[in-house]
C-alpha cells in the first residue's frame, strides 16, 4: 500500500491528462422578464420578431445616436449571477468599446465591462470547484448572414452575460457536467433566458508550454464536448509529431465535427480597449448588493449534499430533483412529512413520469404539496398500493382533489384481507391452466400472467409481492 501511494500521480496515466487545461466563455442572454427591453435602448427583446424590426437609432448604431444608461434590470441579474458564482462583486463598473471592423458592427465597437482597463461585475470567483475568472455585462452584436450578406439588427443591444472561467477544466466529461449544473443554478434565478440558449468559446492546451487555442462559438453542449475532443486529439497529435502548437483562434463546424485555423489569436492589443466616453461608471452600492444577495436561493449543489448527507437520498436522484428549484422546493415540503427516500422516487419518478407523459412543465400543473403528502403517506402506510397511487397521481396532474376523500369514495384501499386474495389467487389458477403448467416445468415468468390476472380481479388493489407469495404457496 505505502508503493502504491508513493507512485500515485507519477506513474498514472491520469497524469498525462492533467496537462490539459481547458478553459470556457460561456455567454448566455439574460433573461430580461420585467423591462423585456434591450441594454442601451427600448427596444423590445423578441426572439420571433420579423428580421429589423425592433430596432432605432442607437441600436443600429446610426452615426450622432447616443445610448440610454444601462438597462437597471440587466446590471441587477448581473450582479445575482455574479453573487451565485461566489464572485467579489465590483461596485464601480465601467463599459469599454472593444473595437473591431465586422459587418455585425455598425458602431465599430461593441461595448462590453471586458477589456484591458475593465473593471468586471464579479472576479474571483468558484462555482464546482472551478474557478471563475470574472463576469461581465455586454451587448450582443446583429446577426450576419455570411451568405445573404443580410443584417438583421433585431439581436443587437441584447444584455448578454460572459462567464470566464480558468483552465480548471482537464476532460470535456468534466466541462459536460459543470454546464449542466451551471444551468440549473442559473435557471434558480430565472438569470438567462432558456429559449435564446447558450453558446461559448473554448480554450484548449494540452501542455503547459503548448499555445493556447480558441474555439469560437460554439453553440450546444453536445457540440462543445465534441469540440473539445476533437481539439485536445489534434493537438495531440501535433505535439507527437514533434510540431509546436501556436496560439491561434479556430473556428468549429459543427456538421463536419472539426475545428478549422480562423486567425492567429488576437491580443488585447488589436482591440484597442477605451473606456466608452458616452457612459458614466454604473455604480452598485453595497447595500444594493448585500439586498441581492440576500434573495439568492439555495443552491443546487448545497440542496444535493443535503439530500444525500442529511436524507440518504441516491446521487443521481438528489440531481434531479435539485434541477428545478420547483421540484426541489416541493421535494423538500414533501421530505419532511414522509420519508425522504420514498418522496424522492415518487417525485423522480411518477411525477416526472407523468408530467413528460402529459408534456407538461411542473409549474403548468400547479402541484401542491398537501395533495403529494396526502397521496404519499397513504402510500407509506401502505393504505393503498403503488398502482392505485400512480393512478391517483395521474388524476391529480390534471385537476387538484383530496385524495383521502377520492380513495375512500371509489374504495381504493389496499386489498389486505388474505382470504379474499387467497380466492382471487384460486379463480385466476382455474383460470390459467397452461400458465400454472408452465411455471410448474421452471417457467419462472408464467407466473406473471397469473399474477397479472390476479391484479385484475382485485383492480390494482394488492401489491404483487403478496399476490406472488400466496401463488407460489398455492402453486406447490
Ligand atoms: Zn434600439
Amino acid at each position: 500500500m505505502q508503493q502504491m501511494s508513493v507512485t500515485a500521480g507519477k506513474d498514472k496515466p491520469a497524469d498525462s491528462n492533467r496537462k490539459i487545461m481547458i478553459g470556457l466563455e460561456v455567454h448566455g442572454y439574460l433573461n430580461m422578464a420585467e423591462s423585456r427591453a434591450k441594454l442601451f435602448c427600448n427596444c423590445a427583446i423578441n426572439a420571433t420578431a420579423e428580421p429589423n424590426t425592433t430596432i432605432c437609432p442607437v441600436c443600429t448604431g446610426q452615426p450622432g445616436s447616443k445610448p440610454m444608461l444601462p438597462n437597471r434590470e440587466a446590471i441587477d441579474k448581473i450582479v445575482a449571477i455574479a453573487a451565485m458564482l461566489d464572485c467579489r462583486i465590483n461596485e464601480r463598473l465601467i463599459f469599454q468599446r472593444k473595437h473591431y471592423s465586422w459587418p455585425d458592427m455598425p458602431t465599430g465597437y461593441q461595448r462590453t465591462m471586458s477589456g484591458s482597463y475593465s473593471v468586471p461585475v464579479g472576479q474571483e470567483g468558484s462555482f464546482l470547484g472551478i474557478g471563475i475568472e470574472e463576469v461581465h455585462l455586454e451587448e450582443d452584436p446583429a446577426r450576419w448572414d455570411p451568405e445573404t450578406g443580410q443584417v438583421d439588427y433585431n439581436r443587437s443591444g441584447y444584455p448578454l452575460v460572459e462567464i470566464v472561467t480558468k483552465p480548471d477544466f482537464a476532460s470535456s466529461e468534466e466541462v459536460r457536467v459543470w454546464l449542466r449544473r451551471l444551468t440549473a443554478t442559473l435557471s434558480y434565478i430565472k438569470a438567462v433566458n432558456p429559449d435564446l440558449g447558450i453558446k461559448s468559446d473554448v480554450n484548449v492546451s494540452v501542455a503547459p508550454d503548448f499555445g493556447r487555442v480558441e474555439i469560437k462559438n460554439v453553440n450546444s453542449f453536445r457540440s462543445i464536448v465534441r469540440a473539445i475532443e476533437y481539439e485536445t486529439a489534434r493537438q495531440q497529435r501535433e505535439v507527437k509529431e514533434g510540431k509546436k502548437v501556436s496560439m491561434e483562434t479556430r473556428a468549429w463546424r459543427d456538421g463536419e465535427g472539426i475545428s478549422v485555423f480562423m486567425r492567429q489569436k488576437e491580443t488585447a492589443v488589436d482591440y484597442m480597449f477605451i473606456p466608452d466616453p458616452d457612459l458614466p461608471a454604473v455604480k452598485v452600492t453595497a447595500s444594493e448588493i448585500k439586498k441581492i444577495a440576500e434573495k439568492l436561493p439555495e443552491k443546487p449543489a448545497a440542496k444535493i449534499e443535503k439530500y444525500v448527507k442529511q436524507w440518504k437520498i441516491d446521487h443521481v436522484d438528489a440531481e434531479v430533483l435539485s434541477s428545478e428549484i420547483l421540484l426541489a422546493g416541493l421535494f423538500e415540503k414533501v421530505a419532511v412529512v414522509v420519508n425522504p427516500i420514498l418522496a424522492a422516487r415518487w417525485l423522480r419518478r411518477e411525477l416526472l413520469r407523468v408530467l413528460n407523459y402529459n408534456k407538461k412543465e411542473l409549474e403548468e400543473v400547479k402541484l401542491d404539496e398537501r395533495h403529494m403528502i396526502q397521496l404519499l403517506k397513504l402510500v407509506e402506510s401502505r393504505r393503498i398500493t403503488d398502482e392505485t397511487a400512480k393512478g391517483i397521481l395521474e388524476k391529480l396532474v390534471e385537476k387538484q382533489f383530496d385524495v383521502g376523500e377520492y380513495v375512500r369514495k371509489n374504495n381504493l384501499f389496499a386489498v389486505a384481507a388474505t382470504d379474499i386474495l387467497e380466492k382471487y389467487c384460486e379463480e385466476a389458477i382455474a383460470e390459467n391452466p397452461q400458465a400454472v403448467a408452465d411455471f410448474k416445468n421452471g417457467k419462472e415468468k408464467a407466473l406473471n400472467f397469473i399474477i397479472g390476472s390476479v391484479m385484475k380481479k382485485s383492480r390494482g388493489k394488492a401489491t404483487p409481492q403478496q399476490v406472488t407469495e400466496i401463488l407460489k404457496r398455492l402453486i406447490k
